[in-house]
């Protein structure tokens, strides 16, 4: 079942629950996501980057899309960091029902108007918009300091307000990456729950990987809706494609990908019951309203 950004995020923000975004950086990987996902009953969101969509092409999409739909569980596909307007026009006509709009390095007023025209743009055919406001680090930071600039709730409640977006990425003390040795995150909780309290929709955290289970978990509590995995799922992915390639007799993709989408699916297991999303699909079963409805035509009478 394929459904749009704001109909996924609005029940987990309704029961407190966040839901796992994926980055799927091959069509193996999101196979194996689908299935685990459809034993634990769990919604979740496909989620590609710019730089995974220029290996894959967005041919991909169209066969994600065939998937879900004859699947009776929620999932949306989304668009990761998008850079500009016509970047998300794109990803729009290419079949995605999500979009990030990140405009965080920019001046608060750029990242308003840039965000805003997104908003415009995207509502117009029920595509729903996540934000960022604050730098989320990046382990390329690591040895000049964390490179985080924290999310200050009042400029997040006045950047809702201006944008119209339906969910919103905070920097609350992750970082993109796996983190080194000795490098140990700590999650700003408080301000988390302070930004929740101010603007009431759906927060995004970036940089979920690698990070300590109970903190990640404390955070799909207090307010955190959506929670991006993608370090974590592309190494035990790769590494145990790696240790299946050390046996060199080995040449038939049946042979070699089922190990590295079974440790996949292990990770996506314990992700799941860590963030609460196991078993929430049924809180989705609801009427054929649910379906996406691309142009909002469904129930209307349409005149010629
Ligand atoms: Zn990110």
């Amino acid at each position: 079942m394929l459904i749009t950004g704001d109909q996924l995020l609005a029940v987990a923000n309704d029961h407190n629950f966040a839901i796992p975004a994926f980055n799927i950086a091959e069509y193996n990987m999101f196979n194996a996501i689908m299935e685990i996902c459809e034993q634990k009953q769990a919604p979740f969101i496909a989620q590609i980057h710019p730089n995974e969509i220029n290996l894959l092409t967005f041919d991909i999409v169209q066969a994600m899309r065939s998937r879900i739909h004859r699947s009776p569980l929620p999932v949306i596909i989304h668009w990761d960091h998008g850079a500009s307007h016509s970047q998300i026009a794109a990803a729009i006509q290419g079949g995605f029902t999500s979009v990030m709009i990140d405009k965080s390095m920019e001046p608060f007023d750029v990242n308003v108007e840039i965000t805003r025209r997104v908003v415009d743009t995207a509502h117009a055919v029920n595509v729903s918009v996540e934000g960022e406001l604050g730098t989320i680090g990046s382990m390329d930071h690591a040895t000049t300091g964390d490179g985080i600039v924290y999310t200050d709730p009042s400029d997040a409640l006045t950047f809702v307000e201006e944008t119209g977006v339906d969910s919103l990425a905070i920097a609350i003390g992750t970082r993109h990456g796996i983190y080194p040795a000795g490098v140990t995150p700590r999650l700003d909780l408080d301000r988390l729950r302070r930004i929740k309290e101010a603007v009431g929709i759906p927060l995004v955290l970036h940089g979920g990987s690698n990070n300590p289970d109970d903190e990640i978990a404390e955070a799909a509590r207090s307010g955190v809706n959506k929670i991006n995995i993608s370090s974590d799922l592309k190494s035990a992915y790769h590494n145990a494609l790696r240790n299946v390639l050390r046996d060199e007799s080995l040449y038939e993709p049946d042979a070699i990908q089922p190990p590295a989408m079974n440790a996949l699916k292990d990770v996506v297991a314990h992700k799941l019951d860590l963030l609460g999303t196991t078993g929430k699909a049924e809180l989705y079963r609801q009427p054929a309203s649910r379906e996406i409805d691309l142009f909002g035509l469904v129930g209307q009478t349409l005149t010629v």
